[in-house]
């Protein structure tokens, strides 16, 4: 079977360089090594946001905004599958499909809505409770071969699994592939610039904190030449980066950006201090994130572009999609 790939993101704004390096770029990775007769579909998971309180103003704008920064980041819409999931109703209707199969007891196991229902369990939308259904909808329907998954999303893909065995044995029939977990290459996961013991993160108040993709090149420089660091030079080995949180993230962001280890970096960097590293560091982030700003000033410019972007990857989704929705109809003798 051709290998085919299905993940979703949720559309967020303020998209910054960890997003960038820990989620994007391995979207675009899967896609320049997606064999000829592959698929890669990406999705926006604009269904999967609204279970949780949503401002529909904004939403329309994140979507936007999430849908400009992949193109730009890479993802080539006429190569990749790249889609808005509401502008595709089987998601829908799948899901209420394997609503009637997956069991209420395997939902009370998922940890995340206990996580993100917290004390409030009562309060919680009943689409929070059930968003691990549409998820497995999201796969399922396409028949997907690998989905690349997190640590916190295994759960979610074993649950899939499980709905996909149980509605094949229930209708006597293999309709649906069960997907297998790609474990993503080593993620980086980029820290604060004010913080090396944080997480580099949309939410953090300070916006000194993070690089955003819309940053122009002098306030990338800025950001770096202000970024927490110590007066210490850099050793020759990560290992000796232990106990200096901020050094060891400026050397995990150079070493994410040139597409090398940390201890590579350090092997042409030793020695030097941070009034060294810091200039060398800033040039190779603004080299990086430029053309990427530039892809996306050019999307603001021109939102309708992006919106039939949008609309053709959707198109085509619905002609992969049919099928198997109606086979789903068909073997439960609707
Ligand atoms: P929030 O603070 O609201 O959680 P966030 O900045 O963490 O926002 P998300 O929307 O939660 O961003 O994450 C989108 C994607 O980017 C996820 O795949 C997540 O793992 C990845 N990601 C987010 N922050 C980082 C980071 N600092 N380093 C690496 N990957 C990251
Ligand atoms: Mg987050």
């Amino acid at each position: 079977m051709a290998m085919r790939i299905v993940s979703g993101i949720q559309p967020t704004g303020n998209l910054h360089l960890g997003n960038y390096l820990g989620a994007i770029r391995n979207w675009v990775r899967m896609q320049d090594e997606m064999p000829a007769d592959g698929e890669c579909l990406f999705f926006l998971a604009d269904l999967h946001a609204i279970t949780v309180h949503n401002d529909p103003v904004l939403l329309a704008a994140n979507i936007r905004e999430m849908a400009a920064t992949i193109i730009a980041c890479g993802i080539d819409p006429t190569r990749a599958i790249l889609f808005r999931q509401a502008h595709v109703p089987a998601h829908t209707e799948l899901c209420w499909l394997l609503n009637g199969t997956a069991r209420i007891g395997w939902l009370n196991r998922m940890t995340q809505f206990k996580e993100k229902s917290g004390k409030n369990r009562e309060g919680a939308s009943v689409g929070l409770f059930a968003y691990p259904v549409l998820q497995a909808a999201d796969v399922l329907l396409y028949q997907a071969t690998h989905v690349p998954v997190g640590e916190d999303q295994k759960q979610h893909l074993e649950l899939a699994r499980d709905i996909a065995t149980k509605f094949n044995a229930d209708t006597g029939s293999d309709l649906f592939t069960l997907p297998e977990p790609i474990i993503p290459p080593a993620a980086a996961r980029i820290m604060s610039l004010r913080d090396g013991t944080a997480k580099m993160s949309k939410s953090d108040p300070s916006d000194a904190s993070r690089i955003a993709l819309t940053d122009d090149a002098d306030t990338i420089a800025a950001k770096i030449r202000k970024a927490k660091s110590d007066a210490d030079a850099l050793p020759a080995t990560v290992a000796e980066l232990a106990d200096r949180p901020e050094a060891r993230n400026l050397v995990g962001i150079y070493a994410a950006l040139a597409g090398v280890t940390p201890d590579q970096v350090l092997a042409t960097h030793a020695g030097k201090g941070f009034g060294a590293f810091k200039p060398a560091l800033a040039e190779l982030a603004v080299e990086t994130l430029s053309p990427i700003r530039a892809r996306l000033e050019t999307f603001r410019a021109d939102p309708a572009e992006l919106d039939r972007l949008l609309a053709d990857g959707a198109a085509r989704a619905r002609t992969l999609a049919a099928p198997t929705l109606a086979s789903a109809y068909a073997a439960l003798g609707l």
